[in-house]
C-alpha cells in the first residue's frame, strides 16, 4: 500500500512530463490504481483542512494516463474511488470559471484558476470497457486537473502570469494571498 511519502511534488521533474497510455489492464496496473487510493487517502488523514479529491498516477511517479476521484466528495468516510484510464475530454463545454484549486504535489499553494464549467470525457473502466461521461460543475474542475497532469501540466501552470492568482493556505484553514514577485514568480520549486 502507498503512502502519503509515495506523493511526489514540485520541483519533481516527471511531474512535468507526458505520461503514457495504458493498454492491457493487468494486476500490476489494479496494483497501482489501489496504490492511488491510498496514497491519496493516507495524505488527507495528514491534512486538516483539506480532502483527498483525486490523483493522476504521475503523482506517486508511475507515468501512466490513470486518474482516481473520489466517489463521493462531500463525505470523507465514503473512501471508493472512480477510475479513469486513459481519460481524454473530448468536448469542453459551458462558461470559463475562476475557482480556487490545490494540489497533493503542490504543499499549501493555492491558485485562483479559469476552467470549463462542463466537460465530456471518454474513459476505459477497471475492467477495460469503454465509457462516457459529462461531468460539470467542481467535477469539472477536477477532471480538467487531473488530465492536465497526465500531460506533464500542473494547475499553476495556467496561472503562472497572474499577480493576483495565488494563496497560501494558513494553518487555521484561511486562504491568503502571497507575493507574487517574492513568493511565486522567483520561486525555482515551482518553475
Ligand atoms: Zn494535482
Amino acid at each position: 500500500m502507498a503512502k502519503k511519502e509515495d506523493i511526489i511534488t514540485l520541483p519533481h521533474k516527471d511531474l512535468r512530463t507526458t505520461s503514457s497510455r495504458v493498454g492491457i489492464i493487468t494486476e500490476d496496473i489494479k496494483k497501482v490504481i489501489k496504490d492511488m487510493e491510498s496514497a491519496t487517502l493516507d495524505w488527507e488523514a495528514s491534512r486538516k483542512h483539506e480532502v483527498g479529491v483525486a490523483l493522476a498516477a504521475v503523482q506517486i511517479d508511475v507515468m501512466l494516463r490513470i486518474v482516481v476521484i473520489r466517489e463521493n466528495l462531500d463525505d470523507k468516510q465514503n473512501h471508493t474511488f472512480r477510475v479513469f484510464i486513459n481519460p481524454e475530454i473530448t468536448k469542453l463545454e459551458g462558461e470559463i470559471v475562476e475557482d480556487y484549486e490545490g494540489c497533493l504535489s503542490i504543499k499549501d499553494i493555492y491558485g485562483h484558476v479559469p476552467r470549463h464549467s462542463k466537460v465530456r470525457v471518454k474513459a476505459k473502466n477497471i475492467h477495460g470497457k469503454d465509457f462516457t461521461v459529462k461531468l460539470d460543475g467542481f467535477l469539472a474542475r477536477v477532471m480538467q486537473h487531473e488530465v492536465d497532469h497526465t500531460k506533464g501540466i500542473v494547475f499553476i501552470d495556467h496561472i503562472k502570469d497572474d499577480a493576483q492568482a495565488f494563496f497560501h493556505l494558513e494553518d487555521d484553514g484561511k486562504l491568503t494571498p502571497l507575493d507574487y514577485e517574492k513568493d511565486i514568480k522567483k520561486n525555482r520549486i515551482l518553475w
